[in-house]
């Protein structure tokens, strides 16, 4: 199974059990749960409000993806509740 390294808690879990975020290459634009075709810097954290809160504290994940974006703007409206 692939696993992936939470921006938030630093745990490495199942890639299903996580929510991607990409900055895009070509245009730098950051999209939550891309597909296949978008090709960017990623990281990825739990799909929990928790993690998602530590993601953005200290900017980690603005540093982890290298943008300025407003992350926070971005992912705030949407659920993470565990699938
Ligand atoms: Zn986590």
């Amino acid at each position: 199974m692939t696993e992936r390294k939470c921006v938030g808690c630093g745990e490495m879990k199942p890639r299903s059990e996580m929510i991607k975020i990409t900055k895009r290459y070509k245009d730098g634009k950051i999209i939550i749960e891309p597909d296949s075709k978008t090709f960017g810097r990623s990281a990825y954290f739990c799909y929990n409000k928790n993690c998602k809160e530590l993601a953005l504290k200290k900017n980690k994940l603005n540093k982890a993806l290298k943008t300025s974006a407003d992350l926070k703007g971005l992912l705030d409206g949407r659920e993470y509740k565990s699938k």
